[in-house]
């Protein structure tokens, strides 16, 4: 029964507390629907000025960060190099990643010291010339980004020069800058009256090579072949940019060509700078004075006896394709006997040799 009482009493309270409860509610909502209404309202006026950013297309797995204005978006870079220029004496993380990069696409295999010294910078160029760009041993914008591209190719076979291997140069190795052959030395002192005739009195070679040239050259004299004439040996690199501009002038003039007709017509018998196997002072250009080499005796002599020798035919028209230069019936090479020889045997051209070594 006090229960029931009990009870009773406070139904009777109870609409009062039911009226201020809703009273309170109602004035609450009121309030939270005000401010919903300015919050959409100012949200509406902030979205006429500044659309709402479209999704970008992530094109990387870097992640996307978009800022309030839609056109600005910022990638996180996949070892982008900022500093646009990397070159011998820059340093750090960029230089780092750069070596690692060259190196897994075999170009480098120096130390990753983040220190962009000489061996840097000839893989560099190695990578440029591989790659159609110019080789000046700097990491421009344009070598960084193809570099970093799905375009860079890995390294030629060739590029691994084995042991012992005869020294190549070609448009993929040349000599590297400030290279000068050990053991020069001034072919008239050795080979004296071997050749009857010289283009240049001060032609020099390596003296391995000269005693080698004489020793052919008075051999072929004792069987009657003569005279001789010797028209080129080692080339310092001014001396090879010379016969080049030469050339390229000439055929400006005397074929009326463009500078880059002419310089790809150049490019079919004259090596660029620093291209030239005469650089290596292993190279010699012979001659019989005013005869075309190729329609003499002296130059079937060569043919047949020059690998014993020591010395290769370095350029024929056979293979053009993987020398790059048409045939060249008077640039001799010097490799050594035991490589001559052997080339001789397997009628390969030195890139193929080289080629063939490294399988071995
Ligand atoms: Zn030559």
């Amino acid at each position: 029964m006090s229960q029931r009482k009990h009870t009773g009493r406070r139904r009777r309270r109870s609409p009062y507390l039911f009226i201020i409860i809703m009273v309170i509610l109602l004035i609450a909502l009121f309030m939270v629907g005000v401010g919903a209404l300015n919050a959409w309202d100012d949200y509406e006026k902030e979205a006429a000025v500044t659309p709402i950013p479209s999704p970008v297309p992530t094109a990387t797995v870097s992640p996307v960060i978009v800022t309030r204005d839609p056109y600005f978006v910022t990638h996180t870079p996949v070892p982008s190099p900022t500093p646009s220029m990397l070159s011998v004496g820059s340093k750090g993380q960029m230089v780092t990643d750069l070596q690692l990069r060259l190196q897994q696409l075999g170009y480098y295999t120096g130390a990753i010291d983040g220190d962009y010294g000489s061996g840097s910078k000839s893989a560099v160029e190695i990578f440029q010339r591989q790659h159609g760009l110019d080789a000046d041993g700097i990491a421009g914008s344009q070598t960084l980004s193809m570099l970093y591209s799905d375009r860079a190719k890995p390294m030629k076979k060739n590029d691994v020069i084995p042991d012992g291997a005869p020294l190549l140069v070609n448009r993929e190795h040349p000599v590297e800058s400030g290279f000068v052959p050990a053991d020069l030395v001034r072919v008239k002192d050795i080979a004296g009256n071997a050749f009857d005739v010289y283009s240049d009195s001060s032609v020099q070679g390596v003296r391995e090579a000269v005693t080698a040239l004489t020793e052919m050259i008075n051999a072929a004299r004792v069987e009657g072949f003569k005279p001789w004439k010797l028209a080129e040996g080692y080339r310092t690199l001014k001396y090879q940019q010379r016969i080049f501009d030469n050339q390229v002038e000439e055929y400006m003039e005397e074929r009326d060509m463009s500078r880059s007709q002419a310089v790809s017509a150049t490019r079919l018998t004259v090596a660029d700078a620093g291209q030239s196997e005469h650089h290596t002072g292993l190279a010699f250009d012979l001659n019989v004075p005013g005869e075309f080499f190729g329609d003499t005796a002296q130059y079937l002599w060569i043919l047949e006896n020059c690998w014993d020798y020591g010395f290769i035919l370095r350029y024929t028209d056979e293979k053009q394709d993987i020398t790059g230069f048409m045939g060249e019936e008077w640039h001799v090479r010097y490799v050594g006997k035991e490589h001559s020889l052997k080339i001789k045997e397997l009628g390969y051209c030195l890139e193929e040799y080289i080629d063939y070594l490294n399988r071995q």
